[in-house]
């Protein structure tokens, strides 16, 4: 990844530390070495710091990443809660909205003809999604609903030999919520993914 990327990705808001983040990008790296022109898609993109990681390595590759997100924030964003920027609310609407700051974390980078922003909920997406993906990345919504319907209703577009990606998979309860713990198990007892490695709380398996 270059410096300047890495730089950017550092400062754009988000939660992705940056051994992650790097970790992230290889694996997208040899994702899109492994499956010919397939794209890549990540389900949560927040203010975008994921998808510079991922959106270098598509660009890189002469690929596409796609960055699908509401915009409106995960409970944990919401007011009131760990995770909340109150500069990311929209004052008319008294809302969050992270898309105009996701749009120039992309725009600082150059990257507006490689990633390229679905704004919309990952459940209505899904079932009119047709393209295989080199790399699925899951880091949408983290509560027991959302984690396994992201997982059911994406992990069949990932293609033979492409990349499974979860983040904030944490074993032991008291580092993390289980929803993603839960899914990533999902994906190994079906038999469909194998572990390929893991950074922090970002876990990496190969559909075979
Ligand atoms: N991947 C980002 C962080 C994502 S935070 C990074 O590392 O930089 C989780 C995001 O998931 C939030 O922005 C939230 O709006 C989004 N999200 C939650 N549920 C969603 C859903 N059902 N559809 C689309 N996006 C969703
Ligand atoms: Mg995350």
């Amino acid at each position: 990844m270059k410096p300047e990327d890495r730089q950017a990705a550092e400062a754009a808001r988000g939660f992705m530390p940056p051994d992650e983040g790097l970790a992230l990008h290889a694996a997208a790296v040899a994702a899109l070495t492994a499956v010919g022109s397939a794209p890549m898609l990540e389900i949560g993109s927040y203010c975008g710091k994921s998808a510079l990681y991922l959106g270098s390595a598509a660009r890189d590759a002469g690929r596409v990443l796609f960055a699908l997100d509401h915009h409106r924030g995960s409970e944990e964003n919401q007011a009131g809660w760990e995770h909340h920027d109150a500069d990311l609310v929209d004052p008319d609407l008294d809302l969050l909205d992270t898309l105009a700051t996701f749009r120039s974390t992309i725009h600082e980078v150059g990257l507006e003809r490689v990633v390229v922003a679905l704004v919309g909920h990952s459940e209505v997406v899904a079932p009119v999604w047709g393209s295989m993906l080199a790399l699925l990345f899951i880091d949408g919504g983290h509560g027991s609903e959302p984690a396994h319907r992201d997982y059911e209703l994406w992990t069949p577009h990932v293609a033979p030999g492409g990349t499974l990606a979860i983040h904030d998979v944490f074993p032991d309860p008291n580092d993390g919520g289980r929803p993603p713990y839960e899914i990533y198990l999902r994906a190994i007892e079906s038999g469909e993914f194998v572990e390929t490695g893991h950074t922090g709380s970002l876990r990496l398996l190969r559909r075979v």
